[in-house]
């Protein structure tokens, strides 16, 4: 994991951190050129039965890389390469699925290869 040095105290530690563990010095986080470990996108869903609900969505959230929070209590590591959905109705979850990377891409493949079977459908502009 990619570590980051206290200005103040030269105490080192993991860069995501904000502020130092030791001294509460503020971290010169905004000087890595690091990428987003996680993005997140919401999808609007559609209603198409009267059980659907009319404000439902999905959140797609990809994490990229391993992630690892800590806190006096101890620590929680967040695996990278995987793709997580949640299916929301208004404020709230009502479940969630995680998919490995690999299962994701072939997702997101079948995805684009159906869609692309409307695109030829469609009438000649
Ligand atoms: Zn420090």
């Amino acid at each position: 994991m990619e570590r980051i040095f206290c200005p103040s105290c030269r105490l080192q530690q993991p860069i995501d951190h904000a502020y130092c563990v030791r001294c509460g010095h503020g971290l010169p986080t905004h000087l890595l050129e690091q990428a987003p470990v996680k993005r997140a996108r919401f999808f609007a869903g559609v209603k198409v039965s009267d059980r659907d609900s009319a404000n439902a969505f999905l959140r797609v959230s990809c994490y990229l890389k391993e992630q690892t929070f800590s806190t006096p209590e101890g620590s929680v590591v967040i695996p990278g390469h995987h793709v997580r959905f949640s299916i929301w109705n208004g404020e709230q979850a009502q479940c969630v699925l995680s998919i490995p990377e690999t299962e994701a891409r072939s997702l997101a493949h079948f995805i684009e290869e159906e869609l692309s079977k409307l695109d030829d459908a469609l009438p000649a502009t």
